[in-house]
């Protein structure tokens, strides 16, 4: 189906200032520093990567919650890269964001009926107070939350609830878009499928387009169509869902896939464990050549130092950034120890 979302080059970066009152431009953060991607309607795409490596700011880039420095977002045919004012608001309604923690994200002095019945006031929608019980009475059932919860606040819920309190919040507004920033890391375990689950059957019954965030491999493998793996401001890989868990290509994808537990604990888990040296380097000062050079267990003397890998179409919409993926996959390339 055609895009709903298109991101062209994307970049966010933030000036370092010091200075008594910040006035020095010391330096640049490249939080997110050129992604393209792009999402069919009614479809998930799932952007995994470390804390730091700029899915977040991406999402809130999206939503025009993040300066954009350069690149163009396009929004159902239209490029909201510099819209402003009432278009601005008019397009937020169309894209909602669903928060990892509902705790902090819920204001904790509103019950339930106002804090869903206020972004249908700033947004104008539902002619009359009773016109908006009912869009919120038919929210709350679509969430699987009973009507006696509009009464309540937040900390009378579980934190599962909280998440569909969340939910309800964004589809009010009957958003096309739904960006939900590790809408399920803050969940136990056991809770966190529901979570999931909810979202697929909202997906289907309501047509919604997702971009979900998430730090785990594991987490965005069922809900997404597409994953793509962010590392250091930039896209290391991506394809097709099954295509990306059954042979992931990149490197730092192998690393991660590593250490994603085998769903069956009866299964014995025979992968060999890719752990990565070091920490995530800083993005104001992104190693030079391959990002992930320093901490790759394949990385060659040759070019991967000195030469920024391009995401090239290795398979039918398997996108891998890396020098040797041909290299590594047919094994002419051994994995090696990395010393910080
Ligand atoms: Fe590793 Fe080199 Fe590939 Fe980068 S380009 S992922 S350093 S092998
Ligand atoms: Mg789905």
């Amino acid at each position: 189906s055609a895009p709903l979302l298109e991101v062209r080059n994307l970049k966010v970066h933030y000036p370092i200032t010091s200075g008594i009152i910040f006035d020095r431009v010391v330096g640049q953060v490249r939080a997110v520093d050129g992604v393209d991607l792009t999402i069919p309607k009614g479809q998930t795409y799932g952007l995994v990567g470390e804390s730091g490596c700029g899915k977040s700011t991406l999402g809130k880039a999206v939503l025009r919650l993040a300066p954009v420095t350069e690149g163009s977002v396009q929004f159902d045919g239209t490029d909201i890269t510099t819209l402003q004012g009432e278009r601005l608001r008019a397009m937020r309604q169309r894209m909602q964001m669903i928060f990892q923690d509902p705790m902090s994200s819920l204001d904790p002095r509103q019950n339930v009926e106002s804090i869903l019945t206020e972004g249908l006031a700033a947004h104008g929608i539902g002619k009359n107070r009773a016109q908006q019980r009912e869009i919120i009475g038919e929210t709350l059932d679509r969430v699987g939350l009973p009507r006696w919860a509009l009464s309540r606040y937040p900390h009378e819920f579980s934190g599962g609830q909280r998440q569909r309190i969340g939910i309800a919040r964004a589809l009010a507004l009957g958003p096309d878009l739904i960006i939900a920033d590790e809408p399920v890391s803050a969940l136990d375990v056991s809770i966190q499928a529901q979570v999931v689950n909810l979202l697929d059957e909202l997906q289907d019954s309501l047509g919604l387009t997702y971009l979900v965030i998430a730090h785990d491999l594991a987490v965005v493998r069922h809900i997404s169509d597409t994953v793509g793996v962010m590392y250091l401001g930039a896209l290391v890989e991506e394809a097709p869902s099954d295509d990306l868990y059954a042979e992931p290509l990149h490197p730092y994808t192998r690393a991660l896939m590593s250490a994603v537990p085998v769903p069956d604990p009866d299964v014995e888990d025979r992968r060999e464990r890719i752990l990565l040296a070091g920490d995530l380097p800083s993005p104001s000062n992104p190693p030079p050549g391959c990002r992930f050079h320093t901490r790759c267990p394949w990385a060659q003397p040759e070019r991967c130092a000195d030469e920024r890998p391009e995401l090239v179409e290795i398979r039918p919409g398997h996108r891998v950034a890396c020098h040797w993926v041909n290299e590594i996959a047919d094994g002419r390339i051994q994995r090696h120890e990395v010393t910080p």
